[in-house]
This record gives C-alpha cells, sequence and structure tokens, in this order.
C-alpha cells in the first residue's frame, strides 16, 4: 500500500510529511525546501507555485495568489474588508461565495489551495518514488463547518483522496507528545500567517485528549505586516502626499519589506526599510524612494491591539477546559509568528511559564499529520494513539423568534450525533425550512449559517403535532451531515441543502477535470523543456569529449561537432521533431566518438546523461523555470 501523507496547507506556508521507520518526517520540495511558500501565480496559461511564484510577486501582483486560504469556505460578507486590501482581485460569486478573479476567469479558492496540494503531493511523490494518493489535510482548529468542507473540496479537485481533515493544534500536539510518556496538560498555541488557534489537551498513554479550543481565523503575521504597511504607507503620504497602497506593485514590494523588517526585529532591535525607486511622482514623473528606520519599540507600539487580541481566546480555552494557567503543564509553540519576542512575551505573561520550545514551529503540524494518518492506515510502529478531538464552535437550528437552539455545543468530543424533535408553528404547514447555524450567539441572524435545509411533505396536522426529527452528526473531520424525519406520519421527507458557500458536486467536478487538465498542459510543457534542456546538456557534453580528446581523428571530431551544431540549431528552433531529431543524431555520434576514443582514456564510459536520460533531469529543469532575478 502507497504510504499516506500528512499536509499542513498553511495560509502562508505549507509542508508535507511522511511516516519513516516510525518517525515523522518531513518531505523536502522539487527546489529542496521544506516548506512550501503557499503561492500561486498565473502568467499566461502556466501555473507557477511556491517559491517560484512568490520571487515573481511583485511584478505580477495581480496574478500571484497568496493567503488564499484566508477566502476559502468564507462568504464575501464575511472576507469584504480583507477582500479590499489584497492586490489581487477578490470578488463575490455565486450565491455569496468568494471568487478570484485572473485573467478573466473566476477561480474558487478551493482551486487555488488545490494547486499547492497538487505540487506538495507531485514533488513528494517524485521524492519518495512511489505515487500518493491518500493524505490527511490540517485546518485550523477554530475552522467552521464550511471551511473544512471546502478544503476537503481543495483535496478532491487536486486528485487526493482526503483520509482526514484534522485540526492543526492537535497535529502538532500529536508531533509533540509522540516521545513524551507520563501525563500533562499541554497548551499549544499557533500563530501563523492568517489565523491563530490555542487548543488545551490531556496527554497519557498514547490517549490525546482535546478540551478544548478556542482563536481568531482573522488574526496572524500578516495582520502585523500590515501594520508596518500601513505605517510606512502613512509616512510616506504625509511627505509626498501620495498613497502607495494604491499602486499594486508598490503595494506588493511594501508588503514584502515590511515582512522582512518584522521578521528582522524578532532578533535585531533596528531595521531599515529601503525601497527605492518605490514609485514616480505622478506629476513631475521623477522617481520616489522609500527608507525608514524602524525599532522594535515602534513595531510593538504598531502592534499592541493585535497582540492584546490573543488573551481572549487564551482565557476562553483555559475557561471552556475547566482550568486556571496553572493547571498547564507545557506550553508548546506552532507558527512563525511566535518567532516575535513580544508574542513570546505575551504567553509567558497570560500563563505565567516559559514555552517549551522543543516542536519545530515550521514543521510540527505536518509532523502530526503525518502520524495521524500512519495512525488511519494502521502503521504498527505507532502503537495504540487514540486522538479524541472536538469541535470548535456550537452548532444549532433557527427556531421561532430568530432564536438558535443549540444542537451540539463547542468543545462537544467528535465524532458526535445529537437527534432533537421539533415541530410546526402553524396549522396544516406543509414543510419547514431549518437553518442551520454555527457560532456562539443567541440570535440566529449573529451567527453563520451553513445551509438551509428543506422538509416537505408533511401530511397536514394542527401546528405542533408533527414531530420532526433533526440529527445533527459531526464526522471526525468536524464536517457536519445533518438529516431530518417526520415521525408522527412515518413518513421521511426529502432534504436539500441551499446556499451554501461550498461548491456543489457538478462544480468539484468539473474542477477536477479542470485541474487534471491543466496538470497534463504543464506536464507536457515539462516535457517539451526536459527534452530542449537534455539535448542542450548532451550538446555541451560533447564539445567538452572534442576538447578532451584533441587528438582524436579530425574527421571524427568534426562529425560530433557538426551533430552538436546541429543541436544548438534544433534547441534554438524549439521544433519538437527537429528536437528530437538532433537528440538520436547526437547520442549515435557521441558514442561513436567515445567508443573510439575510449582506448586512450580512462573512465570513458558515456555518463548517464549521456543516454538521453539525464539523471539530473530534474536539476536542469528547474534552472530553465527559474525567474530572471
Ligand atoms: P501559516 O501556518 O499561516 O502558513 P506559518 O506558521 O508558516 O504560517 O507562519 C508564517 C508567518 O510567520 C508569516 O507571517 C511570517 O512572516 C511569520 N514569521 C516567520 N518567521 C518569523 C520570524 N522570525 N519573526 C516573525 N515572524 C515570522
Ligand atoms: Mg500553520
Amino acid at each position: 500500500m502507497a504510504k499516506a501523507v500528512g499536509i499542513d496547507l498553511g495560509t502562508t506556508n505549507s509542508v508535507i510529511s511522511v511516516m519513516e521507520g516510525g518517525r515523522p518526517e518531513v518531505i523536502v520540495n522539487a527546489e529542496g525546501a521544506r516548506t512550501t511558500p503557499s503561492v500561486v501565480a498565473y502568467k499566461g496559461d502556466e501555473r507557477l507555485v511556491g517559491q517560484i511564484a512568490r520571487r515573481q510577486a511583485a511584478l505580477n501582483p495581480g496574478a500571484t495568489l497568496f493567503e488564499v486560504k484566508r477566502f476559502i469556505g468564507r462568504r464575501w460578507d464575511e472576507v469584504r474588508e480583507e477582500a479590499n486590501r489584497s492586490p489581487f482581485k477578490v470578488k463575490e460569486g455565486p450565491g455569496g461565495s468568494v471568487r478570484i478573479e485572473v485573467n478573466g476567469q473566476d477561480l474558487a479558492p478551493e482551486q487555488v489551495s488545490a494547486e499547492v496540494l497538487r505540487k506538495m503531493v507531485a514533488d513528494a511523490s517524485a521524492k519518495l518514488g512511489t505515487s500518493i494518493k491518500d493524505v490527511v489535510i490540517t485546518v485550523p482548529a477554530y475552522f467552521d463547518n464550511s471551511q473544512r468542507e471546502a478544503t476537503r473540496q481543495a483535496g478532491e479537485i487536486a486528485g487526493l483522496n482526503v483520509l482526514r481533515v484534522i485540526n492543526e493544534p492537535t497535529a502538532a500536539a500529536l508531533a509533540y507528545g509522540l516521545e513524551r510518556k507520563g501525563n500533562e496538560t499541554i497548551l499549544v498555541f499557533d500563530l501563523g500567517g492568517g489565523t491563530f488557534d490555542v487548543t488545551i489537551l490531556e496527554l497519557g498513554d498514547g490517549v490525546f485528549e482535546v478540551k478544548s479550543t478556542s482563536g481568531d481565523t482573522h488574526l496572524g503575521g500578516a495582520d502585523f505586516d500590515q501594520r508596518v504597511v500601513d505605517w510606512l504607507a502613512g509616512e510616506f503620504q504625509k511627505e509626498h502626499n501620495f498613497d502607495l497602497r494604491k499602486d499594486k506593485q508598490a503595494l506588493q514590494r511594501l508588503i514584502e519589506a515590511s515582512e522582512k523588517a518584522k521578521i528582522d526585529l524578532s532578533s535585531a532591535s533596528e531595521t531599515t526599510i529601503s525601497l527605492p525607486f518605490i514609485t514616480f511622482d505622478p506629476e513631475t514623473r521623477t522617481p520616489m524612494h522609500l527608507e525608514r528606520t524602524l525599532t522594535r519599540a515602534k513595531f510593538e507600539e504598531l502592534t499592541a491591539d493585535l497582540l492584546r487580541r490573543v488573551r481572549e481566546p487564551v482565557q476562553r480555552a483555559l475557561d471552556d477546559a475547566k482550568l486556571t494557567a496553572s493547571g498547564i503543564d507545557e506550553v508548546i509553540l506552532v507558527g512563525g509568528s511566535t518567532r516575535i519576542p513580544a508574542v513570546k512575551r505575551i504567553v509567558q505573561d497570560i500563563i505565567g511559564k516559559t514555552p517549551n520550545e522543543s516542536v519545530n514551529p515550521d514543521e510540527a503540524v505536518a509532523l502530526g499529520a503525518a502520524v495521524q494518518a500512519g495512525i488511519i492506515q494502521g502503521d504498527s510502529s505507532l502503537g495504540d494513539i487514540v486522538l479524541v478531538d472536538v469541535t470548535p464552535l456550537t452548532m444549532g437550528v433557527e427556531v421561532k423568534g430568530g432564536m438558535i437552539a443549540p444542537m451540539i455545543t463547542r468543545n462537544t468530543t467528535v465524532p458526535a450525533k445529537k437527534t432533537e424533535i421539533y415541530t410546526t408553528a402553524e396549522n396544516n404547514q406543509p414543510g419547514v425550512e431549518i437553518n442551520v447555524l454555527q457560532g456562539e450567539r443567541p440570535m440566529a441572524s449573529d451567527n453563520k449559517s451553513l445551509g438551509r435545509f428543506k422538509l416537505e411533505g408533511i401530511p397536514p396536522m394542527p401546528a405542533g403535532r408533527p414531530q420532526i426529527e433533526v440529527t445533527f452528526d459531526i464526522d471526525a473531520n468536524g464536517i457536519l451531515n445533518v438529516s431530518a424525519r417526520e415521525k408522527t406520519s412515518g413518513k421521511e421527507a426529502s432534504i436539500r441543502i441551499e446556499n451554501t458557500t461550498t461548491l456543489d458536486r457538478g462544480d468539484v467536478d468539473r474542477m477536477v477535470q479542470e485541474a487534471e487538465q491543466n496538470a497534463a498542459a504543464d506536464k507536457q510543457r515539462r516535457e517539451k523543456v526536459e527534452k530542449r534542456n537534455n539535448l542542450d546538456s548532451l550538446r555541451v557534453q560533447a564539445l567538452g569529449q572534442i576538447e578532451e580528446n584533441a587528438s582524436a581523428p579530425q574527421d571524427a571530431k568534426d562529425k560530433l561537432k557538426a551533430a552538436a551544431d546541429e543541436a544548438e540549431e534544433a534547441v534554438r528552433s524549439d521544433d519538437d521533431a527537429q528536437i528530437a531529431g538532433a537528440q538520436k543524431r547526437l547520442e549515435e555520434e557521441l558514442r561513436t566518438f567515445m567508443t573510439a576514443n575510449q582506448a586512450g582514456q580512462e573512465g570513458g564510459q558515456p555518463q548517464a546523461g549521456a543516454q538521453g536520460q539525464p539523471k539530473a533531469d530534474d536539476d536542469v529543469i528547474d534552472a530553465d523555470f527559474k525567474p530572471a532575478e
């Protein structure tokens, strides 16, 4: 059986890992990196994913998509404000959903995330030498139902079989706790690029039990960057009366420089932000430059309110777990933003303990996801690990008067199932519409509607007589299924979901197809480049042979040189048939030449690369795919 992998599909960075000999290991990507930026760029009809996409962002701001996880499974009215800050175009889609417009095409956030997943899995498949299909994907614990569902669909669109969607802090706890013996209560504090999660777990004897979880899906490192962006732009505006945020390219450079400054300030107490030629004076058309020094103290002042915002979720998690800070044995820091000194300070301040830094904040989540994949696949090296997770938010239905009637309250262990009986409010009511809600507020309208369910075909009865049995069923992924049945009549009625922001079956199928076609086109393009590169390196090798064997007969050298010249011409022509012909001829000539000259030299074996199947073909391709610096 092919191994299942664990993927931390992050807002900013993604990481993939697999169980190797009883331990989870990160799998490096094709670029040799352990983390892959969750960035997708569209360039013509080509898609660039990861570092290569990130690097060209400033040159291609409208079609370089990053932090798309902020939009996945969300409604337009929830993200409108963030959308407006984005250098690419985010807009309202069908049914109040979110779409990203790139080169005149509307993309669902799921499709963009699918591109990241596809690259991660393709690279990992190549590294492991086996085709990977089964994955466990992590989501912030505080993700609601539609965000989870949308993440799972992203996996489907990428052609994957999503075994499970698990909570990021729970995964981090798995990675941390794998080698710990004894009982302890831990608090996982995960502050990444776009989201904040806090989870309290009890560990002991292979049981990982989540006690409570809380968080803020709108708080992360990017918000800290934004504060620096606003400060820089504000200062610039004061001086030049020009708002840099209105210029897409300038904005992208500001964002990058601000993030870099923030990262610098995690180790330095002061940093200089220098952006020459940031824009042109609209009147005089002379170039304008930006240069500013930012101190750590000023940065902490700019972000003070963001820092304060982590307190409440931590307190809520403690309350829900019926604990006080002193009941926490260890605090585990996860996520790149926990490297900010002020963040560490505030954690220490709230819990009164020095955070434990034994896990790598960038990798713990993916490692834990691989452990979970191993558990699901029955990896015997893991022993008996039991994972008990909870649902982060209350789910219920809207009842008369616009109130929410909770069905499953937050921090209930999942999977969970609950049935309640409802009835009609009017005589001879033929059907009911049940609004399924998620959230903690008492009024229905203040919570998120996950969908509306219609139960139709109720036989005529006086008000209050029908027995409408509504069942909420949360699976191990934290994803909800709802069913309803009218009991008095014994008649099962149909149920349908309307108005959710997640994609419907038809959309998903179409996107799967599109993604596959795109992947096939990308593959073809890659192969074409690969063939051209192979021929080119073979040509270089041939010239090297001629040089090394200067004493060889002139006509042999001439023949090889002619084949090399023909290869050069073919590479330039970019014509498939010509490339194939030249490759064949050059291979033959090179082999003949080398055989004839073998007697004269040591190690005259044709190299692996000479057979048209260069061993290091990946390197050749990568070199050609890199954007000009
Ligand atoms: P995600 O889980 O959202 O993908 P990560 O855990 O990879 O995010 O964290 C990414 C965030 O961490 C980014 O906002 C990045 O700027 C920030 N970050 C990374 N390293 C540092 C650092 N040394 N100091 C401050 N912030 C950092
Ligand atoms: Mg993360």
